[in-house]
């Protein structure tokens, strides 16, 4: 049986991969560690603080649970990074490599460390972009993902390691308030139409931008790991899509089931990080190698999204 350790388990995308992780491998199996204490989420089960900027205490909770797998999700995200670069590019890079040396040095068999569309910059052909094409990102999230894409395909192939990694979209999920993305508001739309409360979007109505509803990344992060190793001809990290929407799209399909929700338009910084990114994705890549294929569009992943918040605002009022 696998050992996981999961960093940066209580953001947005953690709190919804451990419980999955936890089904397939067993609940004491999956360590749950961040730099933040575990307090007023939904993970249960195994849980340590650890900053994955201190190498040596990340190889210490390896050595100590002798840890065979690592899914290395701690990071700083795009708008929280522009807001700060130095500290983002510092968590974002020295944390994968720690995570990559103690990869190599405590023979660990595998690592899943996401990459984002945030490697593409305002060169790359925005409709259909292909898996390998300009990217010259215009971030320092972006920089410090193409680099870390770059870092995990060396690491492959100068010492072997076994390293899988996707570029998510902007993820969307219910159990967790996104962490400082740019695509944060479809989320926060969410929330606002459940609490009955007009939404301010940061960005304009009309910017499309590729998106994922989080069951459909998790089914693409579990099949990746489970894919044999030899069918996966991408040595960086794999364009995958589910979804390209504006912000009006996803507005009118919340009114179908929230008639009287409202929304008004004051674009700040993040609409230019937006607009530096892809569109719609070429994912053949995925489809081919490990059989990729989305299950939500907009208007399913809308009536799930507003059940489970619903149904979360209920149990809070009793
Ligand atoms: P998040 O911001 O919600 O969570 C990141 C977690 O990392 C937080 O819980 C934070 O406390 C932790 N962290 C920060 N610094 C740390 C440190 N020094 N040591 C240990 N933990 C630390 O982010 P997320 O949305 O869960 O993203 C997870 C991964 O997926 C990241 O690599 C991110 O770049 C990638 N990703 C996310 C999205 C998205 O839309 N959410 C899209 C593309 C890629």
């Amino acid at each position: 049986m696998e050992k996981i350790l999961v960093t940066g388990a209580l953001g947005q995308l953690g709190t919804e991969l451990i419980p999955v992780l936890q089904e397939i491998s067993g609940q004491s199996n999956v360590l749950a560690t961040d730099i933040r204490p575990l307090s007023n989420t939904k993970i249960s089960g195994p849980f340590e603080i650890l900053d994955v900027l201190d190498g040596k205490a990340l190889a210490g909770v390896i050595r100590k649970h002798r840890i065979t797998q690592i899914y290395h999700l701690a990071a700083v995200l795009s708008a929280k990074g522009e807001l700060n670069p130095l500290p983002a590019w510092n968590i974002n890079m020295t944390g994968l490599t720690h995570v990559l040396e103690a990869a190599r040095e405590l023979k660990i068999n595998k690592i899943y460390w996401p990459s984002s569309i945030g490697v593409f910059g305002p060169d790359t052909p925005k409709v259909n972009t292909p898996q390998f094409t300009i990217m010259n990102p215009a971030t320092v999230y972006g920089i410090s993902k193409l680099a870390g894409e770059q870092w995990c395909a060396y690491y492959q192939k100068r010492y072997g390691v076994d390293i899988r990694s996707l570029r998510y979209p902007g993820l969307i999920g219910h159990h967790a308030l996104p962490g400082g993305g740019t695509t944060d508001y479809a989320v926060e739309m969410y929330y606002a139409a459940v609490e009955n409360k007009p939404y301010t979007c940061y960005l304009r109505s009309d910017s499309v931008l590729p998106m994922m509803y989080m069951p459909d990344a998790i089914k693409a992060t579990v099949e990746l790991m489970e894919a044999e190793r030899t069918d996966l001809s991408v040595k960086t990290s794999y364009n995958i899509a589910g979804m390209s929407f504006t912000p009006d799209e996803i507005y009118r399909s919340i009114k179908k089931h929230v008639p009287q929700f409202s929304i008004n338009y004051e674009p700040d910084f993040r609409q230019k990080i937006a607009d530096s990114w892809p569109q719609t994705l070429d994912d053949s890549y995925a489809r081919k190698d490990w059989g990729w294929e989305p299950a939500y569009d907009l208007d399913r992943m809308t009536a799930d999204m507003l059940t489970h918040l619903k149904q979360q605002k209920k149990e809070l009022t009793v």
